[in-house]
């Protein structure tokens, strides 16, 4: 490679941009195309399919690879995806100008996390780039979503990050190089699969260094004013994150001018388990958009709105103000369907603005960007007019925020075409009439072409030659051309240029003349509309924190008016908040489930958990019946509520809830090298150490990952401990039916069922749930459901016969000794799970029936019937002569 660069002057050139940022891909632009050479070339010869060549043979070959340039933003897109930062050089210079080597800069640096080319962009998904710094334990964390502009910060430490980035899951994550491979930053790549992590310097943390740049960036003396102290941690972040920016957008970044604090308990607590196991975003098993909260409840028009919904669904509110502000509003729209359907109708015709104030603040937008900008713009006065007079508060001050740029948007219409061309330097973008000396230059340009035709006709009168034409080529220029036959009447001041197949080529004084200016005027018209686009498009990159301010109006409008819709379609009620811990609910249904199911097929369901109620709600049923939809739902309806959305509900009254934990669903954690059982108990220890009074929490089969005596003893454990000494809401779904008996000890427990319809020996589940205990697991019968064959149902039939025999034979010897055994066999029958062996029992407090040690399992064994244990207890070993002991051998053989 060094031979090569040094051999010639645009190998030097290369190799001199890429030493600017080795890290980058570099994608060298070279007439139509865009190179890469040597590592970048076999790099993406395998990203992106290319063929990988070498101009030279030998030793010093240089691999090289290429595209054609209209492909770029496609190329762009692949690599953005895989995670490479890539750099863009351009020819600054026109080379038909240029002396020597054209000048070539690297013109942007495109990363997975500083995107704002539409192309490049899923319209209805935030794009975040996130940096994070640790000093001494604790951490500061910043995002950006550059094309938009929100700007946020916080401050955190070790165990709340991870939830914190798979919430943001930004595209691309800063680090500094020293720390990327401390164990907390693996954690972190865990959170959010497919981030791409970049090493930075460390200096860019710097706490003096990083204040500095963003008190120039945001035009202030101090940060304070933004709400945040500056010897934070987290402006160490967000200085990093801002160096970052600056070099890779190469802009003065103009519509960056605000640092939002995030306040972690101004919003409700959901930790990545959480957000996985409820479904918020993505379903469970495929990771999907379609299937999730988030996509039931997405009736948004405007691409900012779906971004904003879904921040708000991943951020809900714990602010009892802030939220009837929101519910207020909702209420509002929800009333007026005309007023609703309106804005709706207005907001579907507004682009991105969000989005293209954020690449008028790069220096990036494109002549259809702002003809755009100027029709989103013109469609605001009616929008703002049906606005005014409202009773809710948050619907005014959207209003008040409406600024309807009308400057910006005269300025657009009068010096932009309707429909302007992609290119930026081919013309055909300024209106005529809008600059004297463009309609000039225009009027040369095609007057100048009518002035050929009528100078063709004198020609041809002058000389009587009737086939004489004039033309044009791109190496001659304009000509006069004579075919041979009538060469002899050529004037004399025809100047032969060029000889072609029958003809002859000349060019006389005046036409040159005409020529030169007629191109001229083209050059010239080409080169001034360009010089008054970036006029235009400076001017409006200057009113970029404006438009931002806008789009973020917009985008609040279009969810409020969503969620409004959302209730009127499907009959949502808004729900009365308060602080009380409680939570009622009359008729709720599952939203998603609620939605995919035909028209009245989901069973509404009650919940009365709190005050008189007691606070835990158990839930024990067969398997199918509901249990975990049940308790998803109450989970899912006090988020819908919190992040400012009615409910599927006939009433709801909600206590806002600080933190909601929820244990649900089987998750596939194999890949995170641990084991089931080790994962849920590792997730329940978090929510045992930080669950507060005021928090929810659901629990779906704890304890299923071990042994049943294990697992119903930490079940019984973990139930008493969110009963004595949390105290918070919590709703436990579980087949282990012992666990009933905690409602007889603890006062604030309450048992509920789901009910189940038998009829000749077939089930019916009506997913309705009512108060106590569940009667039979219906194992068998869900089996049968799911195809198991006929002989294994039979078989299972039998031994459940045989253990429930033998349970009932033990639990009557039981009742003999122990003091609660009165209570064993009221109404209920046993699981099925639980044996007993008298001599084995221990007494735990409210719990019938639990052994310790081996004697579980064997017990479990001993329940079986087989004929070879019936002989063997029929035998007394000691009346046995050795004979009869050989003879019971051979028939116990015979047996098995
Ligand atoms: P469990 O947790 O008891 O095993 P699930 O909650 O997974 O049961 O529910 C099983 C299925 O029953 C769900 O997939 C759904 O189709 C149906 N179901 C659950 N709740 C209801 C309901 N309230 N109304 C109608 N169908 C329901």
């Amino acid at each position: 490679m060094d031979a090569i660069a040094d051999a010639t002057p645009m190998m030097r050139q290369y190799r001199e941009l890429k030493a600017r940022d080795p890290e980058a891909l570099l994608l060298f632009r070279m007439g139509d195309f865009y190179e890469m050479f040597g590592d970048d070339a076999e790099r993406a010869g395998e990203l992106l399919g290319l063929t990988v060549t070498s101009r030279d043979k030998g030793p010093n070959a240089v691999p090289m690879a290429g595209f054609p340039h209209p492909a770029l933003e496609s190329y762009l897109a692949k690599l953005v995806a895989a995670g490479v930062r890539a750099a863009v050089c351009e020819q600054v210079e026109d080379p038909k100008t240029a002396k020597g080597l054209v000048k070539r800069e690297i013109v942007r640096i495109v990363t997975p996390g500083t995107l704002t080319d539409e192309a490049l962009l899923d319209p209805r998904a935030s794009n975040h780039l996130a940096a994070v710094v640790e000093v001494k334990g604790k951490l500061g964390l910043a995002w950006v979503e550059l094309s938009t502009a929100r700007f946020t910060l916080t401050s955190t430490h070790r165990l709340e990050i991870q939830d914190e980035i798979a919430r943001l899951a930004p595209a691309e994550l800063l680090i500094a190089e020293t720390a990327v491979d401390a164990p907390w930053v693996r954690a972190l790549r865990a959170a959010a699969p497919g981030m791409t992590i970049t090493p930075r310097p460390s200096w860019d943390f710097l706490a003096d260094q990083a204040r500095q740049l963003l008190c120039e960036q945001f035009r202030v003396s101090t940060l304070s004013g933004f709400g945040v102290n500056d010897d934070a941690i987290e402006i160490q972040a967000a200085g990093a994150l801002l160096a970052y920016l600056r070099e890779t957008q190469k802009s003065a970044l103009l519509h960056l001018r605000r640092l939002h604090v995030h306040r972690r308990e101004e919003v409700l607590g959901l930790d990545e388990t959480t957000r996985r196991g409820l479904e918020l975003t993505r379903t469970l098993r495929e990771g999907k958009r379609d299937g999730s909260l988030l996509h039931a409840i997405d009736l948004t028009v405007t691409p900012m709105g779906a971004r904003l919904l879904a921040e708000w669904l991943n951020a809900p509110l714990t602010n009892l103000d802030a939220l009837r502000r929101r519910h207020d509003a909702v209420g509002d729209l929800v009333e007026d369907a005309a007023l609703r359907e309106e804005l709706r109708r207005g907001l579907a015709t507004i682009q991105d603005l969000e989005r293209l104030a954020g690449r008028m603040g790069t220096g990036r937008a494109t002549p259809r960007d702002l003809v755009g900008l100027a029709r989103s713009l013109a469609a605001l006065p009616t929008l703002k007019a049906r606005l005014t007079a409202r009773r809710s508060a948050a619907l005014r001050q959207l209003e008040a925020q409406l600024d309807l740029c009308p400057e910006i948007r005269q300025a657009i219409d009068e010096t932009m075409v309707d429909d302007p061309p992609l290119a930026l330097k081919e013309g055909g973008l300024i209106r005529d009439g809008f600059h004297p000396l463009l309609d000039e230059l225009r009027d040369i340009a095609s007057g100048g072409k009518s002035w050929i035709a009528r100078f063709q006709a004198e020609q041809i009168r002058r000389t009587g030659i009737p086939s004489l034409k004039v033309g044009f080529n791109k190496v001659f220029g304009y000509y006069i051309e004579v075919t041979h036959q009538h060469q002899s009447k050529v004037p004399p001041d025809f100047i032969r240029k060029q000889t072609v197949k029958n003809a002859e080529r000349y060019i006389t004084a005046e036409l040159k003349e005409y020529e030169d200016r007629v191109l001229r005027a083209e050059d010239q018209a080409r080169e001034l509309e360009y010089e008054l686009f970036i006029q235009l498009r400076d001017r409006v990159a200057a009113e970029a924190p404006r438009l931002v301010q806008v789009g973020e109006a917009l985008a609040q409008l279009d969810v409020l008016a969503a969620l409004a819709e959302l209730a009127a379609r499907r009959g949502y009620r808004r729900p009365e908040l308060v602080s009380e811990p409680i939570l009622k609910i009359v008729a709720g249904r599952h939203p998603v489930l609620d939605i995919l199911m035909p028209e009245g097929r989901f069973i509404p369901n009650d919940l009365d958990l709190g005050g008189d109620s007691g606070t835990i709600l158990l839930l024990t049923g067969p398997n199918m019946a509901g249990k975990s939809t049940y308790i998803r739902q109450a989970a899912v309806l006090c988020i819908l509520a919190q992040m400012g959305s009615f409910l599927p509900v006939k009433s709801a009254t909600i206590g806002l809830v600080d933190r909601i934990f929820a244990r649900v669903g089987a998750s596939d954690e194999l890949g995170r090298g641990q084991s089931t059982f080790m994962v849920e108990m590792t997730e329940t220890a978090n929510i045992l150490h930080n669950a507060t009074a005021r928090s929810l929490v659901i629990l779906d089969e704890i304890g299923r990952g071990t042994s049943t005596f294990d697992g119903v003893s930490l079940a019984w454990a973990i139930a008493e401990y969110l009963h004595d000494v949390i105290g918070c809401r919590a709703l436990f779904a579980t087949h282990y039916h012992e666990l009933v008996d905690l409602e007889t000890v603890k006062p604030g427990l309450r048992n509920a069922n789901v009910s189940v319809l038998e009829q000749n020996g077939e089930i019916v589940f009506l997913h309705r749930i009512v108060p106590g205990g569940a009667d039979q697991s219906y194992g068998i019968h869900v089996a049968r459901l799911a195809g198991v064959p006929n002989p294994v149902l039979e078989r299972a039939k039998a031994i459940l016969a045989q253990l429930e025999a033998q349970h009932r034979r033990m639990g009557e010897s039981a009742a003999h000794s122990h003091s609660d055994a009165s209570r064993s066999s009221e109404g209920r029958a046993a699981s099925g799970t639980t044996c007993t062996n008298a001599s084995a029992a221990v007494a735990v407090p409210g719990l019938r029936r639990v052994k310790t040690g081996k004697g579980m399992q064997a017990s479990l064994f001993a329940a079986l019937p087989d004929p070879i244990l019936d002989e063997l207890a029929a035998v007394d070993p000691e009346t046995l002569d050795p004979q009869a002991a050989l003879d019971l051998i051979r028939r116990l053989k015979q047996l098995a």
